[in-house]
Formats: structure tokens, sequence, C-alpha cells
């Protein structure tokens, strides 16, 4: 497995049938909110030649630090994206290109998985999160809520509102 993600592909360019395989790793740090994606990502497909360029498919992953939202809870988890990129001699939007008979898979297969992060993290569909009075993880310890509690600011509120 390669340490970088540049391929060659001067003999794939106005060859339309013409695959290579590719694979290697290369370091990569990404956050969004409570995901952190930190180490190496593999990445690996193949190019194809196309008339004017070629099209690399990809399949890229990566480790990641997950916080949940609701509870707080960590764990450690892989990011996965797959996807596609046309490479020819003329960069497209975000600049990419065939430049000295090579492509960089890099930037592709960092933004397939940087969307791949979740925004809105949590360790399980149904957690229940943190009772937001008294900070007890409602997973495993079911909270009374506080509903006549004079410690709660709730209970502050009601006093306000009947006076
Ligand atoms: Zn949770
Ligand atoms: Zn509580």
């Amino acid at each position: 497995m390669s340490t970088q993600l540049v391929v060659d592909v001067g003999d794939l360019v106005g060859h339309p049938e013409a695959v290579r395989e590719v694979s290697g790793a290369v370091p990569v740090s990404l956050r969004l909110g409570d995901v952190t994606v930190k180490g190496p990502m593999e990445v690996e497909g193949n190019v194809i030649g196309t008339v004017d360029g070629v099209i690399a498919r990809f399949r890229a992953r990566a480790p990641a630090h997950f916080v949940c939202v609701r509870c707080l809870t960590e764990w450690d988890g892989d990011i996965e994206a797959e996807g596609a990129q046309h490479y020819s001699r003329v960069p497209d939007e975000d600049g990419y290109a065939i430049v000295d008979r090579q492509i960089d898979l890099t930037g592709p297969a960092t933004d397939e998985l940087a969307l791949s992060m979740p925004a809105v993290p949590v360790c399980r569909p149904d957690c229940k999160g943190l009772c937001p009075i008294c900070g007890t993880d409602l997973n495993t310890n079911p909270c009374d809520g506080h509903g006549e509690d004079s410690d709660s600011p709730f209970a502050v509120l009601k006093d306000l509102f009947d006076s």
C-alpha cells in the first residue's frame, strides 16, 4: 500500500478501456462538532481512462472519535465514504486536474469523508440523554423529573408566575 494517493495516469488518458487499481493511505485530520477524524485515511479504488482524462472511483475509510450529543458518551469507530472524481487537464470547480500526467486522490477522498461525518452523533437512536436538571444519565438511571422539587429552576419560575 502506497503512503500517498498520487497516481500516474499518462497512459490512461484517451484510452477508455484502460483501468488501474489504486490503494494508499494518507494522514487526515478533520473535525465537525463532536466528531473528530484523526489518523490515516485508507483509500482504495480504480482509475479508468476517458476520452479527455480519467475517472477515479474510490472508497475511503478513517478512524474517528465520537461524542454523543445527548449523553456525552464517547466511542471510537470508522467513517467510511465512497465517491468518484473526473479529472482532465482543465481544473474543475474544486481545482482538481491532471498535472504532470498525475492525479491526486487526497482532495476528493477527504471531501467525501468530511461529507460522511454525522453532524449530530448519537450513541444509539433511542438514547435518552442526560437529565437537564440533575445530569443523571437517563439511559441507566431513571430520574423522577423534579416535578415539585424546590431546587428545580422550573419551580422558581413557577413561584414567579404564581405570585
Ligand atoms: Zn447517548
Ligand atoms: Zn434529574
